[in-house]
């Protein structure tokens, strides 16, 4: 084994061997892989090899695509089948709403380039003879569908990264891992120790094991996971290989396997396995079958499938593969540690390992992932992933595998985690809550206890008329929302401004004054979207998204000076309250002494304040796109301030309102939010924040490659459309059709309140932006006229927020 590296990956399962692959393939040759035992002794060797191109994000299902178009070439360069069988595959609906979720399914293939196909449940049954199709009501076909040989597919990308000039080392543990003050790594063996620039987590089903090594715990955890092969069928003699196919009502999946048929499930009931620790001498075990916590599931697939129950089982098996709380995977430079990065919880090795292994080698090769996989990002989890965390929410995921999320359900597992004081009064007033990074936050409000939990639908639901209230209480009153799930920064130094100025795309605002700005990436790419609230020359209150505070404090470490300026994450030591509406500024005026008319304290001005007893930062400014303020206040206030806003709000209307009516009124104002509008595949031109680009700084990151999107125009635009909806509103993900042809996607929608109109955001290519006709939105297999808004749906001209 080499002394030096330029990158040590750790595990040759499927993902560790497609990393170094990709290294290689983006020219770094100086890599190495040290694998414990042999390749795949990991998850990977019991794999069932199935893979498919649908997944819940678009982003995702990309990276998807990309894993299965990349076989062909791992084949070709190193001589190795990967035991391709691209059989197409059906996923089987055997409800109405199981037909709703594949037609949009269907649709946001669309715009992926995908080309599925709704069935009927004749067409199924003669495409796949083994179902009983009185059990369906419809199905989806996908032709890009279909299993690999794992032992192939993992030995192809291990022998091209050879052929690349990669290297292997077997039978060797890594038993730790020391940084180096110059930002490298010892990285420790069995049989040796290895000094690396960049050390890469692909242990699998030991990456909790190898994060320890390093201080960190990865929200990982492995779950049994069995399946079975039958015996040969007289029914499957002769005749073409089978499909793949999906019975949601049985939380199985079916494929051929030579003459019988193979069946897996991810029963209600799942198991982890080895819960805290890993232990080292699981090798290429099987875990004891267990046949009877997944009988519920069997019955119902022998029953769907009857060939199948009566062929004999010939082999269980029965194996552990790591999953994260939302089964996405874990990939990304881990924040605080230099050179560490991470590939793990890839919990469909064969659909995603291509896909995981080119962003990560284009992240440590270019710096940038090259691709929108925010969904994959490591980042997207913070301090509350503790170990039982992680496990409520792994094994919740694993059984709600095969099960619909509808828009408006909220899960329960590990829940209440995170409170905020007023958690009970909120209670009491009927709010039905939501998670948000383990944090409950109020969706709405119901008229009564009985009335508070959501009735789950893709369709205008339970809460619709009572969203409706909160939204017209904002219009016609003041409304009262809890703004605590917001990610805060607050920024110190005399460098501060300096560095901010660089930092952000926009002008930093005087001293009293609020900026919006996006932060942008050097590819001129959106990274961010802030409040940025100035308090003094040298300290400011920075507002985000609370999900992405990793992913913010990961970049700006990587861009802080040495000294002069200190950033300090404080989202759960701010908690807020924000009123809005016509009388919002007169129900805080009776609890404040500071003048809040406009000439006193106009639109986006921001100071210290006292309101009532309680002292906090108060900002002129609304989501909701109506005259308003944010009250910020360290936790142990907000209950206090909370009630004096109520007591005061008696005489000025007001009402409690959640996020499902600021959704709403953010959408009626043409208002982007993270991970929705704005994401790292879209520029500041195109998502319409141009305006808050500063082209008079001489410095920014990402100016140059702004600029030319601002020369250019960019080739996608961000518009509003008001839907000709029915019953249901666009909630994301849809397409958008001009003249017959899918030309975009949506990106959020809701039905407008104020303005009672069905609205929906979406991209359409720049030269389609100036369309007037033409339009159409796919929402659940049907389309609805679509009309382009030429400014927002409410108050396009902003009067109300600046009266
Ligand atoms: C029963 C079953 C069926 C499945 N079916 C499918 C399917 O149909 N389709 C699909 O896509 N996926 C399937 N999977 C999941 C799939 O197996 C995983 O997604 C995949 O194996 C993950 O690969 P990995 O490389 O991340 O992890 P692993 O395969 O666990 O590889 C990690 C490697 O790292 C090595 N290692 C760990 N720690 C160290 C160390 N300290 N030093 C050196 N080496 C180390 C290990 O020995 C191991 O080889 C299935 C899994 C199971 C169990």
């Amino acid at each position: 084994m080499k002394s030096h590296a330029q990158v040590v990956v750790i595990g040759g399962g499927v993902v560790g061997a497609s990393v170094l692959y990709h290294l290689t393939k983006a020219g770094w040759k100086d890599v190495l892989l040290i694998e414990r035992a042999e390749l795949t002794s990991g998850s990977t060797w019991h794999a069932a090899g199935g893979m498919h191109t649908v997944n819940g994000d678009p982003n995702v299902a990309k990276l998807q695509q990309y894993t299965i178009e990349l076989y062909q070439e791992i084949e070709r360069i190193s001589g190795q089948s990967c035991g391709v069988h691209i059989t197409g595959g059906l996923m089987l609906a055997g409800t109405r709403e199981r037909l709703d979720w594949l037609k949009m399914a269907k649709a946001r293939g669309r715009y992926l380039g995908m080309d599925l196909e709704i069935i009927s449940v004749d067409e199924a049954a003669r495409m796949f003879p083994l179902m009983d199709k009185t059990h369906f009501t419809g199905a989806m076909y996908d032709p890009i569908e279909g299993h690999v040989d794992p032992y192939g597919v993992t030995h192809a990308y291990a022998k091209s990264a050879q052929i690349g000039g990669a290297e292997i080392v077997r039978q060797t543990r890594v038993t730790d891992l020391k940084p180096r003050p110059d930002g490298t790594w010892d990285v420790i063996t069995d049989r040796g120790n290895v000094r690396a620039e960049h050390v890469v987590n692909a242990a699998g089903l030991w990456a909790r094991e190898v994060g320890r090594m390093v201080g960190i715990e990865l929200p990982v955890l492995a779950m049994e996971h069995q399946y079975l092969i039958t015996g040969d069928m007289p029914e499957l003699k002769g005749q073409k290989e089978q499909l793949h196919a999906i019975d949601f009502e049985g939380e199985i999946y079916i494929r051929q396997e030579r003459g019988g048929m193979l069946m897996g499930t991810y029963e209600r009931a799942g198991v982890p396995w080895s819960e805290v620790t890993t232990p080292w001498d699981f090798g290429q075990d099987l875990l004891p079958n267990d046949l009877e916590r997944i009988a519920p599931s069997l019955e119902v697939g022998f029953a769907h499938f009857p060939a199948v129950g009566a062929a004999g089982i010939r082999k269980v098996v029965n194996g552990p593969f790591t999953f994260a709380p939302d089964g996405n995977p874990l990939v990304g430079p881990i924040r605080g540690l230099k050179n560490f990065w991470v590939a793990c919880g890839v919990m469909a090795g064969f659909s995603q390992g291509g896909g995981v292994g080119l962003a990560l080698s284009r992240w440590m090769v270019d710096g940038d992932p090259g691709a929108d996989i925010w969904g994959m990002d490591v980042a997207r989890y913070g301090d509350w992933t503790t170990l039982a965390y992680t496990n409520a929410k792994v094994r919740e995921n694993y059984s709600r595998r095969f099960s619909i999320r509808f828009p408006n359900e909220e899960l329960p597992a590990a829940r209440p985690l995170r409170t905020t004081p007023i958690y009970e009064r909120l209670q009491t007033a009927h709010a039905v809550f939501g998670d948000y990074c383990g944090l409950e936050h109020p969706l709405w409000f119901a008229p009564s206890a009985a009335e508070a939990h959501d009735q789950v639908s893709f369709r205008r639901s339970n809460s619709h008329p009572h969203v409706a209230a909160e939204c017209q209480a904002v219009q016609n009153s003041a409304g009262l929302l809890e703004i605590s799930n917001y990610g805060k920064f607050d920024i110190r130094g005399p460098a501060a401004a300096e560095w901010l100025s660089r930092v952000m795309a926009n002008r930093v605002p005087a001293v009293g004054r609020i900026a919006l700005t996006p932060m942008l990436n050097e590819r001129g790419k959106l990274i961010g979207d802030f409040t940025m609230c100035r308090l003094a020359q040298d300290h400011f209150f920075l507002v985000g998204t609370y999900a992405a505070e990793r992913y913010y404090l990961r970049w700006f470490e990587r861009h802080l000076p040495p000294s002069g300026v200190s950033v300090r994450p404080c989202a759960m030591e701010y908690v807020g309250l924000s009123v809005a509406g016509p009388n919002s500024r007169a129900l805080l005026q009776t609890l404040v002494r500071d003048d809040l008319s406009t000439a006193a304290f106009p639109f986006m001005s921001f100071r210290r304040m006292e309101i009532g007893m309680v002292p906090g930062y108060v900002g002129r400014v609304s989501f909701t796109g109506d005259l308003g303020f944010e009250i910020w206040v360290t936790t142990d206030y907000q209950r206090a301030l909370y009630d004096s806003l109520i007591q005061a709000g008696r005489d000025f209307g007001l009402k409690l309102f959640g996020g499902r009516a600021l959704n709403a009124m953010r959408i009626e104002k043409s208002f982007g939010t993270w991970a929705r509008e704005y994401r790292p595949i879209y520029g500041p031109f195109e998502a319409g924040l141009g305006r808050f680009v500063d082209f008079n700084k001489t410095d920014f990151i990402g100016r140059a490659a702004t600029a030319e999107e601002k020369a250019s125009g960019g080739a996608l635009r961000l518009v509003t459309f008001k839907v000709d909806a029915t019953d249901a509103d666009a909630i994301g993900d849809e397409p958008i059709w001009h003249d017959g042809k899918t030309v975009g996607w949506v990106t959020s929608g809701a039905f407008g309140h104020r303005v009672n109109q069905s609205l929906a955001l979406g991209y359409v290519p720049a030269a389609l932006a100036g369309a007037d006709t033409g339009f159409e939105i796919e929402i659940i297999g049907e389309r609805h006229k679509a009309e382009r808004l030429t400014g927002a749906a409410f108050d396009p001209g902003g009067a109300l927020m600046r009266r």
